[in-house]
């Protein structure tokens, strides 16, 4: 809703957490991420963390939710609720928005939460900043201080919404770390049922066809090789290819190397790629342009391969090693498991 005055600020608390259920019927690991998130934002707040959770069987789950940072689960279980639907979900977040009155609603940058989002935020008449990066609290009035890169990724424009209530933000999986579970954290599950209007006229979902399409799984490696404009070729790439294979790591690629066709799209990290949060993550002959970074910055060890010692990627590796990657790499591969 539009905010007028203060007073009507007054009317919102609490950090919701948008809970996503996957096809196979776990909890997305972005939910985690972002509980761990909200945790942080309610802290400075000082209020509390409510997760929304909706699926055809979520009773189990919900209690799931509360060793990672929330204090409320708020629950629908309906077996509508079982294939994604949009319109119904939204008009049911709607309606308990209007019931609860979050200030603040993270949803995964997922393609669920990137449909739910949009809808929900143009019925409850609120802001929505899509694929954040970073979270923060405005010491001053509370505002929630949403950055996200823009112009190409060649600003990161920090974004408020302080004349709306909530304040929608998506993320992407990965750019937030989630928190190790606390079994010692209580809270409380509540339910809602689905109420006629919510499904009112809606579309019906007559079948689901799941996508088999054999594709590069970057989201589950836990290392990564990445090459970028460096690797003159698809030639280039089997110098990675051979480390990658050696050490159980997937290959990643910068957009350059994508849009030369050395390599597919699927391999791609970066804003227009995929977001990754690997154990370890090796980039060779790749400079470090913002758009390339927020795809891999929360990588736990990042190890750089370059000739030139003062490229971004470089100065924020935890591992610089200054060289032709075409010696370096090679040497590598053979020094591993010696
Ligand atoms: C809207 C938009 C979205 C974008 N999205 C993405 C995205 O999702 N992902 C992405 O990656 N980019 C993206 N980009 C492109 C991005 O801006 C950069 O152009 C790109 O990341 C550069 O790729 P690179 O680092 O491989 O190439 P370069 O910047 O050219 O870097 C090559 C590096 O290789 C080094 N090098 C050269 N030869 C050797 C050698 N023999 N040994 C060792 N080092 C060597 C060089 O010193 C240099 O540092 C996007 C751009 C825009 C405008």
């Amino acid at each position: 809703m539009l905010i007028t005055n203060d007073s009507d600020k007054q009317g919102f608390s609490n950090v919701w957490v948008m809970a996503e259920v996957t096809e196979e019927g776990k909890i997305h690991p972005v939910t985690h991420e972002l509980l761990g998130a909200a945790r942080k934002l309610a802290a400075l707040r000082k209020s509390k963390v409510g997760a929304v959770l909706f699926g055809a069987k979520v009773k189990d789950l919900a209690a799931s939710l509360i060793p990672y940072g929330a204090d409320i689960v708020i629950a629908a279980e309906d077996p509508r609720l079982s294939l994604f639907n949009d319109e119904l979900e939204g008009r049911l977040l709607n309606r308990l928005i209007a019931k609860y009155r979050p200030e603040i609603i993270l949803c995964g940058a997922t393609t669920r939460g990137r449909a739910l989002a949009p809808r929900v935020a143009v019925t409850a008449v609120c802001g929505l900043t899509a694929d954040c990066t970073g979270l923060d609290i405005d010491p001053e009035n509370g505002d929630l201080l949403q950055t996200r890169p823009a112009f190409g990724g060649n600003i990161m424009a920090t974004i408020r919404c302080s004349k709306h209530r909530p304040q929608m933000a998506t993320v992407r999986p990965r750019v937030m770390k989630a928190p190790a579970p606390d079994a010692s954290r209580s809270g409380q599950i509540v339910f809602e049922d689905l109420v006629p209007g919510d499904a009112a006229k809606i579309k019906r979902i007559l079948e689901y066809i799941r996508n088999t399409e054999a594709t590069v799984n970057l989201a589950d490696a836990s290392i990564i090789v990445s090459g970028g404009r460096a690797m003159k070729g698809s030639g280039g790439f089997r110098v990675i290819e051979k480390l990658a294979a050696k050490i159980g790591a997937a290959v990643g690629a910068s957009r350059a190397a994508v849009d030369s066709g050395w390599i597919s799209y699927a391999h791609q990290v970066g804003q227009t790629g995929q977001t990754v949060q690997t154990k370890v993550y090796i980039a060779c002959g790749i400079s470090g342009q913002i758009q390339h970074l927020v795809g891999m910055q929360s990588c736990e060890i990042i190890i750089a391969i370059d000739k030139n010692p003062d490229t971004p990627m470089m100065q924020m590796a935890d591992v610089a090693v200054t060289g032709d990657l075409f010696e370096v790499v090679p040497a590598l591969t053979e020094l591993v498991g010696k």
